[in-house]
């Protein structure tokens, strides 16, 4: 019996997570779930997994979450605040993490269960593209099992097993990109908050929902296939396939490209992740190659999504850039999504950034976590200043 430990379980990764492991209530058992401020879903959350314990990142909400676990009938421990999150990531009780908390706000979990040698289950991509180098020689030391949830690193993932070290070094990783809901309109100065939260294939929190509409999120995923796979971004490619079916592919040597493809539900994945070598039925129907019919591919617009290209600049910057295009790009969605700035502007705020904000290079958590505080601080300036700019 393996026990697991689920950050962000009220989220989207976290309910695909929790129906997946449902399935296999005598290979796993759910130890602890937690959430940013949703109590009544992580009491409900709590209550279906048969959780020993849940915990809530906001402090004051420790007496809602007790009333709301009551309520629901779960015996779960409440716990509170972001510290008691990254015990949990660490404690002893725990064999397995799935980090799916959004944003810089999972980087500190991320390492703590990284440090404890977990088997950890990531999504959090943020936290790859913050930690980079010092995360992956984090896992290396202390023996942890790092498998990619996101679905293009899962396909590489497996496009990768059984590659010789020669094989590995002298492939190049194909990562493929939806598009997004905009892949075809031209004019984006005047998307909405309601049409980019729209995926035309996947069904995902919001921030990522809005990564996909900008290309942020395959820019965030070549930084994070940098580091997961120590491929040199010259090796990795990004091409548009607006059907999902393929999730990425490594292209060997000899020409030969290996693809993975399923349809685009997250619980296939996942099942990947916890039963690997085995294959776990996640309960997702097979791919229908006569509803299929056809598969696209083309190149991306670097002109219209600027942001995937700036993604590359932040590798080859090196240092802290790459902490913060992250960080000036979460700060830049959450002021889209308030209506405080428009869809475009989240890209200015990201070249006016990582061009602008050139931090020393952090060297242990601690710095990255300050680095990411500092520039978004400063994405904060840029954004009141620019509304400040429009009223007058
Ligand atoms: P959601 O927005 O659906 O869920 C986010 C989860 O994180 C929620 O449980 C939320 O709690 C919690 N959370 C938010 N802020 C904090 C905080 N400050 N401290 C602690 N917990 C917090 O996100 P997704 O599930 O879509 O994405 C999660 C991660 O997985 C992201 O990094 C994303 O890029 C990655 N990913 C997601 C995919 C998907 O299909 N959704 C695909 C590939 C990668 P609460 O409900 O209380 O707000």
């Amino acid at each position: 019996m393996e026990s697991i430990a689920i950050l962000g379980a009220t989220g989207s990764i976290g309910k695909s997570s929790l129906d997946v492991i449902s399935r296999y209530p005598d290979r796993f058992t759910v130890y602890a779930v937690t959430a940013n401020s949703s109590v009544k879903k992580l009491a409900q959350a709590a209550k279906d997994s048969g959780a020993k314990v849940a915990v809530i990142a906001d402090k004051e909400l420790l007496e809602a979450l007790q009333e709301e676990l009551r309520a629901a009938g779960s015996t779960a421990e409440a716990l509170a605040g972001s510290k008691a999150i990254d015990e949990i990531a660490a404690s002893p009780e725990v064999d397995i993490v799935i980090g799916a908390i959004v944003g810089a706000a999972g980087i500190s979990s991320t390492f703590k269960a990284a440090e404890a040698g977990k088997k950890l289950l990531l999504a959090n991509k943020e936290s790859v593209v913050c930690g980079g180098r010092i995360l992956m020689d984090t896992i290396k030391a202390s023996g942890a099992v790092l498998m990619p949830v996101d679905s293009e690193h899962n396909a590489i993932f497996q496009c990768l097993v059984g590659a010789t070290q020669k094989a590995r070094c002298e492939a190049n990783i194909i990562l493929t990109c939806s598009g997004g809901p905009f892949r075809q309109r031209q004019d984006l100065s005047d998307v909405t908050v309601e049409e980019a939260t729209h995926h035309p294939n996947w069904s995902m929190g919001k921030k990522i929902t809005v990564d996909s509409a900008t290309l942020m999120n395959k820019g965030l995923e070549v930084i994070e296939a940098r580091w997961l796979f120590d491929f040199e971004p010259e090796r990795i490619q990004v091409v548009v396939h607006p059907q999902s079916v393929i999730h990425s592919m490594v292209q060997y040597a000899d020409g030969v490209i290996i693809a993975q493809m399923g349809a685009p539900d997250m619980r296939n994945t996942i099942a990947y992740s916890l039963g690997f070598p085995e294959r776990l039925d996640a309960g997702v129907e097979p791919l229908n190659f006569s509803k299929i019919k056809t598969l696209t591919f083309e190149a991306p617009d670097l002109k219209r999504f600027p942001q995937l290209g700036y993604a590359y600049d932040a590798l080859k910057l090196g240092g802290a850039a790459s902490i913060v295009l992250n960080a000036a790009n979460e700060i830049g969605v959450e002021a889209f999504i308030q209506g405080k700035i428009g869809f475009t502007d989240i890209a200015r705020l990201c070249h006016a950034m990582m061009y602008g904000f050139q931090p020393p290079t952090p060297t242990n958590l601690e710095e990255i976590l300050e680095t990411d505080k500092e520039a978004r601080k400063l994405a904060q300036s840029w954004v009141e200043g620019f509304c400040d700019k429009l009223e007058n």
